[in-house]
This record gives structure tokens, C-alpha cells and sequence, in this order.
């Protein structure tokens, strides 16, 4: 029997039409820092994403050509999100916290057309320009230092001009296939060279409509969700998609990325879903903590990205009464793959262990635990193993450059199809995961596993540790040991001993680490995570004032 269904194909074109029509009134707010925050509604956006399609054919743009964006969280680059994809040609958000290099090499490995570029940005893509022979048209948005680009090769033109300049009238859409390419964004390298992730119509399409159920984030008509997770990392994980099908307004934090501002906007915008990645969070609840201020508009506030000590979400419950909800996810798997939500009918104390958990993976999500001898284990809670997943959002291969084909590295995508995560855990028989480490940052202690996420949020746990990363470091006998890099708060007297027997009372014996270092701070990733590579070398190459403990 043949299904009598239509076979509608599922679009950003699609969201775009329906959030700026049944949700005309719902608005992008964007934070100015001083003076009123800009409000444009969905319909004004909707209507400008005509005028810039207009605007980008007029400049060249075709199907499957890549549009760079490097750009803050704000109201045109949520319109260059929709309409790009749109038009058929594909959305390539750029790290802004990228090094230059990095930055020129993946505009080039992508080959961007056109670089829609803030106007705040520009010192830092202008002398990247004369090494951008792909890019043709630079557009700017909101104010900037014009002078920057004299002489450069590519046109220049202002976002608003050519907004204001393109027709009205309604452009022509074309009918698009749901599976090819409507973003493209590169892993931010935290372990190797960048990656190249292309995101179909498709994917995009259901991993909005899996934020938004119940079980996820639940987004709502008449809510306001404050992205701070930039767009440049992974799609703001699905946020504006989700927010333009669902009809919730969006605040965004534009580059007002620091806590007090964050705080600000929070009191006075009352957003009621929020999402970044810890470190900010560590951020907001040392400026609550000083000045307390109004944020019990907040619902739920979503922390991914990297584990999420247990510590700040006990914090931010008891000091503030804000619900943390731990979420994981990577660039290649749009971001969604788990979210921990408790089983429902639980007290609070019934809920914490699961709610410190990762989580559970959603329907479109299918996961399998591989041991090291490449047997499948069983989800008993107990046996570790690298976590493989596999769904219509998760990628199957990485983006091969301009001319090259697709590439399946064959630690990244199993022979079967699935991606390697490269995170380490175990999963319960009712489905929640616990990561316990990266592959690569696993302690391998004489045989055995210390996990580095378990000793850092004991330490994180400490009244007077403010952050604190722990890295394997070579072992002459163990042939690998833990090295604790704390960061202390302010006025803190703690010493090492102090820490170590804190630690004594919560871990085995043999995983106390011998050896500590005091940091400023822990050097952190573009998108803000601890940067372990760096800590390691570091170590190695005696940066670190290290003290050995008997
Ligand atoms: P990169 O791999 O370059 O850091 P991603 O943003 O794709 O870029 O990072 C994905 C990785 O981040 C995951 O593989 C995992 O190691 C880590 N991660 C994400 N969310 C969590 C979480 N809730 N708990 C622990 N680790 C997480």
C-alpha cells in the first residue's frame, strides 16, 4: 500500500513565511547597550528578508552559493538567517573569536560569496579581505568605520541602503528540496582543525520543531527567548528557527556579552528562556551575587556547550530561584542530542541526580555505547563507553570545500553510518546519559579512568574556588595523572592541602591529583570553554607554577 500523505518539503522558507504572518506581532528585540533597545516585529522581518533577497540576487547570489555572516546576535543577522537559506543559497556563520588565520581559512574553504559583516567588525575582517579572493560583495550593518575598507577589492555596501533600495513587492521564492544545503558552520576546533557542518532545509526544519516540545525547551507564543549563545555557534542552537515557527519574541544581546549588561537586559526585558554555556552563566552569578537584580521572569535557563557543574545550578537555584537545564549537543548534531529533564512525579531532591545527568535523547535521536574493543554496551548505567549517535539531524560527513566532495574521517563516522562523538559516558536502561570525559581528556591512570569533568566539579564545588579545569599530564609510574588548575575568588586563603582534602572526602584515594597549579584563569575556547589543549601545553612547555603533593 503507497501512503496518500502530500510530500511537502520542509523549509526555512517555510518558517520564514509562517513567523512573519501568524506570528506578525511577535518581535527581535535587539540591546543597544545605551538608549532604548531597537524592536523590529516579525512582519517587519519578514518584509525586509524580501527586500535583502532582492538585494543579494541583485548582487549575484544563486543557489548554493555561501553567504558569510560575521555578526553579533541582532536583528539582521536573524534576517539574513532566514533569508539566505531561503533564496537556496546557504548561511555560513563566522566565529568572530576565531584567530585571523582561522577565520581566512574557512571563508576561503568555504568560498563566501558575499560576507555580511557588523559594523563593530570590521577591524577584524578588513585586513583579512586582500586574502579573500572568494569574497566579491562586503555588506555592512549598523555603524562602523567605513574608512577600514577604502581600497579593497570586494564592493562595499551598507545593509540598510541596500535594504532600502531593493523592491518591495514580493520576491519569488523558489521551490526548494528539504535536503539540500541551507547552513554551513565549522566546529570550532576545540580538539583539531575545524570542520565544516552542513545543515539541510530538513534538518533545520525538525531539530526547530524538537526545541520546541515539551520535552526541550518548550518555546511558546507570547514568551521571549534571549539566545546568548552567539549564531555563530551552532545555529544559536536552533533558538531563532524554533522561536519563528513557535511565535516567541527574541531578545538579543547584540555584543553586550558580559554579566552586567546580560543582567540588565534580563531585568528589564523579562525574557523566560535563556542559553549559553556555562562559563556565562559562572559569569551572571558572580554579578547577581554583587548586585542582585530581577530575574524571576526567567523559566528556565539552558546550559550546554560543556558540562555543567552541579555547583552553579545548586547556586543559582538556592541564591537566585533560577532552574538550570543541562543540555548536550555538538556542531555536527544541530546542536540538540539530550536534554535533562527529570522523569516527571519527582521531588526535588528525587529529581537532582537525573537533573545533573546530560539527559535524555529525543525520538529523532538514537544512541549506542561503544566499549573500547568495539562491542556495543549495554545502557545499564554503569558501562563506559564512546557514545555514537545517529538521527536526521546529525551529520553524516563534513563539508569538502568549494570543489571537494563530502568527507567521512573514519574516527569521526563509523562504517555504519554513525557519528563518533569522541565524549565518553554511560547511559541508564530509561535513557539518560552521563558523560564522564572526552576521549581525549580521559586520565589514564595505570590502567584505570580518572574523569576530569568529576574531579572539576568537586573542586568547582569548593566555597572559594571560582573555576578550576583538570588535565592528564605524563606519569612516569602511572603513565598518566590529573593536574588541577584552579582559579581562587577574590580574597580566598584556601591553600592546596585544603583543596586535596575537600576533594579526599568526596573521591577515591587514588584519584586525588599530586599535582596543582594556581591560573588567573582557565584559558577558554572561542566559544567560551575550557581550552584543555592549551592547559596541557602549557604544563608541558612550564608555563604553570606546579606544586607537587606527597
Ligand atoms: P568543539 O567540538 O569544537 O568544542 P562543539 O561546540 O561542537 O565544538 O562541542 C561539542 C562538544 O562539547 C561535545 O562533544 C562535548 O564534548 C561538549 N559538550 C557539549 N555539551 C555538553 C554537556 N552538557 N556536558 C558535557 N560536555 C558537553
Amino acid at each position: 500500500m503507497q501512503s496518500t500523505m502530500q510530500d511537502v518539503p520542509l523549509t526555512v522558507t517555510r518558517i520564514l513565511a509562517h513567523g512573519s504572518t501568524v506570528h506578525a506581532n511577535a518581535h527581535v528585540t535587539t540591546w543597544t547597550g545605551e538608549g532604548a533597545p531597537r524592536r523590529r516585529s516579525f512582519a517587519e522581518v519578514g518584509a525586509r528578508a524580501t527586500r535583502l533577497a532582492h538585494a543579494l540576487r541583485a548582487l549575484g547570489v544563486r543557489e548554493g552559493d555561501p553567504v558569510g555572516t560575521l555578526m553579533w546576535n541582532n536583528a539582521d543577522h536573524v534576517e539574513a538567517y532566514l533569508t539566505v537559506p531561503s533564496m537556496g543559497a546557504v548561511l555560513h556563520t563566522l566565529n568572530l573569536r576565531l584567530p585571523p588565520e582561522q577565520l581566512a581559512w574557512i571563508v576561503r574553504h568555504a568560498a563566501d560569496r558575499v560576507v555580511i559583516v557588523n559594523g563593530s567588525l570590521l577591524p577584524l575582517l578588513a585586513p583579512l579581505l586582500p586574502h579573500l579572493d572568494c569574497v566579491e560583495h562586503v555588506v555592512v550593518s549598523g555603524p562602523g568605520d567605513l574608512s577600514a575598507l577604502e581600497g579593497c577589492r570586494p564592493q562595499v555596501h551598507a545593509y540598510d541602503e541596500l535594504i532600502a533600495g531593493s523592491p518591495a513587492e514580493s520576491y519569488d521564492w523558489p521551490e526548494l528540496d528539504e535536503r539540500q544545503a541551507a547552513a554551513l558552520c565549522y566546529t570550532s576546533g576545540t580538539t583539531g582543525d575545524p570542520k565544516g557542518v552542513v545543515y539541510s532545509h530538513r534538518s533545520i526544519y525538525l531539530h526547530a520543531m524538537e526545541v520546541n516540545a515539551a520535552a526541550s525547551f518548550g518555546l511558546k507564543p507570547g514568551e521571549t527567548c534571549l539566545p546568548v549563545v552567539p549564531m555563530f555557534h551552532v545555529n544559536a542552537w536552533g533558538l531563532p528557527h524554533a522561536a519563528f515557527m513557535a511565535g516567541t519574541s527574541l531578545l538579543m544581546p547584540d555584543r553586550f556579552l558580559q554579566p552586567a549588561p546580560l543582567a540588565e537586559m534580563i531585568e528589564s526585558e523579562r525574557p523566560t528562556v535563556t542559553a549559553g554555556v556555562p562559563t556565562i552563566w559562572q559569569g551572571l552569578l558572580a554579578e547577581l551575587d554583587a548586585k542582585p537584580r530581577d530575574v524571576s521572569s526567567l523559566r528556565t535557563v539552558v546550559s550546554g556547550g560543556s558540562a555543567c557543574p552541579p555547583s552553579l545550578m545548586k547556586a543559582f537555584e538556592e541564591r537566585h530561584g533560577l532552574t538550570l537545564v543541562q543540555a548536550w549537543g555538538m556542531t555536527e548534531t544541530s546542536p540538540l542530542g539530550t536534554v535533562a529533564h527529570p522523569p516527571p512525579g519527582l521531588g526535588a531532591e528525587e529529581a537532582w541526580p537525573y537533573r545533573i545527568t546530560q539527559g535524555r535523547m529525543p525520538v529523532s535521536v538514537e544512541a549506542r555505547l561503544i566499549g573500547p574493543g568495539g562491542e556495543t554496551l549495554p545502557w545499564d548505567g554503569r558501562s563506559a563507553g564512546e557514545l555514537e549517535v545517529r538521527g536526521p539531524w546529525i551529520a553524516g560527513a563534513y563539508h569538502g570545500g568549494a570543489d571537494g566532495e563530502p568527507q567521512r574521517p573514519e574516527d569521526k563516522f563509523s562504517e555504519d553510518g554513525w557519528l563518533r562523538t569522541g565524549d565518553v559516558g554511560t547511559i541508564t536502561a530509561d535513557g539518560f546519559l552521563t558523560l564522564t570525559d572526552r576521549a581525549k581528556d580521559v586520565i589514564k591512570s595505570g590502567g584505570e579512568w580518572i574523569s576530569s569533568v568529576e574531579l572539576e566539579n568537586h573542586l568547582m564545588a569548593h566555597p572559594q574556588v571560582a573555576e578550576a579545569a583538570v588535565v592528564a599530564v605524563p606519569d612516569e609510574k602511572w603513565g598518566e595523572r590529573p593536574l588541577a588548575a584552579v582559579v581562587l575568588k577574590d580574597g580566598s586563603s584556601v591553600g592546596y592541602e585544603g583543596l586535596r582534602a575537600f576533594l579526599s572526602e568526596r573521591i577515591a584515594r587514588w584519584q586525588l591529583p599530586e599535582r596543582w597549579a594556581l591560573v588567573p584563569a582557565v584559558p577558554k575556547t572561542s566559544v567560551g570553554k575550557f581550552d584543555k589543549k592549551v592547559l596541557r601545553r602549557q604544563y608541558a612547555d612550564g608555563e604553570l607554577v606546579v606544586t607537587t603533593l606527597g
